[in-house]
């Protein structure tokens, strides 16, 4: 397969499979570690919404190759750009491709900020199969702050509204609280959220750690678990975060 792949390192605790059908991401966020990944200019990088070449024409071909492979896992979009950065209204490209995935049975989950753009995909993305969710990263709960993070993601309630909307549509839901930015909005959001959250990603920050106000990520930790096991939900801490929480990070 040429445009599904299976992540290495740290994005593997993520999903088995990923595709990304853009190569560049106007979200603009300021803890992106994707211009790095992919050894871009940061600036183009956050410039405009590019469509890898032929993207969809080998989406469809890696789909039919996962049909006839007979695989079950899911593929999620994205790691290195978001599906539903604001120029996917125009493009079309994740609905698209989600259309393809539908006819091809390859469940599909979609990890984004851009909230509620993604709602009118919702039908297609549960008919790629029963293992499709929808994923939002959670960062910080405060309108501003956030505009300033995450300059053209959507806002906070937004994203917790496409969430609700998944959940309320039967589709899996999940949050991913990485990058860990401030623990007072990840304990609020999850009081907002677990009633309609199925399930929990707790990381830390790789990168700029002075965009986090977080200093004691044992007592992090700690708090959130609290948070999630007093609510009974599913949760993973991710390896990043369990390094930081002991004294010899191993
Ligand atoms: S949404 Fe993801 S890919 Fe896009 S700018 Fe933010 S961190 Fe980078």
């Amino acid at each position: 397969m040429r445009l599904i792949y299976e992540p290495k390192g740290r994005a593997r605790e993520y999903a088995p499979l990923a595709a990304n059908l853009y190569t560049s991401c106007t979200h603009g966020c300021l803890y992106c570690y994707a211009p790095r990944c992919m050894q871009r200019n940061r600036e183009l990088f956050h410039t405009c919404a590019n469509v890898r070449k032929n993207a969809l024409k080998l989406f469809a071909s890696d789909c039919a190759e996962y049909a006839k492979m007979r695989l079950t896992e899911p593929v999620l979009m994205s790691f290195v750009s978001d599906p539903y950065q604001p120029d996917e209204l125009e493009l079309r490209i994740t609905r698209k491709a989600l259309e393809i995935a539908a006819e091809h049975k390859a469940p599909i989950q979609i990890l984004t900020k851009g909230g509620t753009r993604a709602i009118s995909d919702f039908p297609l993305l549960a008919a790629t199969g029963a293992q499709a969710a929808f994923a939002c990263t959670l960062t910080v709960c405060d309108k501003s702050w956030a505009a300033k993070l995450e300059p053209q993601a959507a806002e906070p309630e937004d994203r917790l509204n496409a969430l609700k909307a998944a959940y309320n549509a039967g589709i899996t839901t999940w949050v991913s609280f990485e990058p860990s930015i401030d623990e007072k909005s990840v304990i609020e959001f999850i009081r907002l959220s677990h009633s309609y959250v199925d399930l929990y990603k707790v990381g830390a920050i790789s990168g700029d750690k002075t965009l986090s106000t977080i200093s004691n990520w044992r007592d992090y930790a700690s708090n959130v678990i609290n948070e999630l096991e007093k609510h009974e939900k599913k949760y993973i801490i991710k390896s990043d975060l369990k390094k930081e929480m002991t004294p010899n990070g191993d």
